[in-house]
C-alpha cells in the first residue's frame, strides 16, 4: 500500500503542530510530533539526574536512552505517542524543558536514536510529521514538504498566551529570548541543522490565521 509522508518543518512556535494536527485530521493520517520526542528525552534527563547543574551527563544519558523507546497508544481515539509506555502532556511544554531541549537535540546519539524511532513509528501508514529535520534528514523523499516561518515577536506572543492559559507564570521577554535562542541553536548545530529543504513550500504565518494557512497547505496537498 502506498503511504504518504507530509513533512512540516520550521522555526519554534510558527504553528507547525496546530497545522500538522489539522492536516492529519482532515486527511485521516497519523500526526507525529517529533518535538515531543526531544522534549520527552529532555524531561527524562532532568528527572533522572542526568543533567546536573549546567552539565548533561552525556555518557550516562546515552546508556540510559538505549533502553528507552517510543510507541503508539492502542486505546481508542486519536493515537497518542508514549515514551516508555507513558503519555506526556503539559509537563513537556514548560519553559524549563524549552530551555534545555535544543542542547539535548544537538547530541548526535540523541538524534540517531530518535530518527530511528521516528522511521519505525511512521511505518504504520500515512503521516504528517512536524519538526526541524523531517524534510531534510528523516524523510528526504517526503511526498510534501512545508517550511513555516514567522516574526519572532509574534511567535513569542503565541507561546506566552499558551503558557499563561495553562497557568505558568512567565515573562514575555523570557519567552522571546527562548524562541530566539532555540532558533539560533537549532539552525547552527553541527548535526541536522534546521534548514529549509530546497523543494519545501515556505509559508510565513505572521499575518495569516490558522485557517488561512491550513487552506494554503491543503491546496498544495490536493493539487
Ligand atoms: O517543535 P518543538 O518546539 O516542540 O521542538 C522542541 C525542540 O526540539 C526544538 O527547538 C529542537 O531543538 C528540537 N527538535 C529537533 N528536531 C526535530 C524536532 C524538534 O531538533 N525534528
Amino acid at each position: 500500500m502506498k503511504t504518504t509522508v507530509i513533512a512540516v518543518d520550521g522555526f519554534a512556535s510558527t504553528g507547525k503542530s496546530t497545522l500538522s494536527k489539522r492536516l492529519a485530521k482532515a486527511l485521516d493520517f497519523t500526526y507525529m510530533d517529533t518535538g515531543y520526542m526531544y522534549r520527552a528525552v529532555s524531561y527524562f534527563a532532568l528527572t533522572t539526574d542526568l543533567i546536573q547543574g549546567d552539565v548533561i551527563q552525556e555518557q550516562a544519558l546515552e546508556v540510559a536512552l538505549s533502553e528507552t523507546s517510543f510507541s503508539w497508544s492502542t486505546a481508542a481515539g486519536p493515537k497518542q505517542m508514549l515514551f516508555n509506555g507513558k503519555a506526556y502532556g503539559d509537563e513537556l511544554r514548560t519553559l524549563a524543558i524549552s530551555s534545555w531541549v535544543s542542547r539535548i537535540a544537538q547530541l548526535g546519539f540523541v538524534r540517531e536514536h530518535l530518527v530511528n524511532q521516528q522511521r519505525i513509528l511512521s511505518q504504520l501508514g500515512s503521516v504528517v510529521m512536524d519538526g526541524r529535520d523531517i524534510g531534510t534528514v528523516v524523510f528526504p523523499n517526503a511526498d510534501f514538504k512545508f517550511f513555516l516561518i514567522a516574526d519572532p515577536k509574534v511567535r513569542a506572543q503565541r507561546r506566552f498566551d499558551e503558557l499563561q492559559a495553562k497557568g505558568e507564570e512567565v515573562l514575555f521577554e523570557e519567552i522571546l529570548k527562548n524562541v530566539v535562542d532555540r532558533d539560533h541553536q537549532d539552525s547552527t548545530r553541527a548535526i541536522s541543522p534546521l534548514r529549509k529543504a530546497e523543494e519545501a513550500v515556505e509559508i510565513d504565518t505572521t499575518l495569516f490565521s490558522v485557517e488561512e494557512v491550513f487552506e494554503q497547505m491543503m491546496s498544495v496537498v490536493k493539487a
